[in-house]
């Protein structure tokens, strides 16, 4: 599972980051960084934050990228 953020949208509301720690983190006041391969175990809490974020930056893309794994 892949994740992609379009930082032009994000306006650093960090709901991302309080649901799922591990994939979003905040670097200062706006600045998002993250891992666009979500870990296994990652999944329900970055579609969650996905969901949660108010401008809906958060793409979740189940193939792209890496197929079937
Ligand atoms: S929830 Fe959305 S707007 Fe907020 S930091 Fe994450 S991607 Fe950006």
């Amino acid at each position: 599972m892949n994740v992609v953020v379009d930082l032009n949208r994000c306006q650093g509301y960090a709901q991302c980051a309080f649901l799922a720690p591990q994939v979003f983190t905040m670097h200062g006041e706006e600045a998002l960084m993250y891992t666009p391969v979500v870990p296994k175990g990652q999944h329900e809490r970055v579609r969650r934050a996905a969901a949660a974020c108010p401008v809906q930056a958060i793409l979740v893309g189940e193939e792209a990228g890496v197929g079937g794994r």
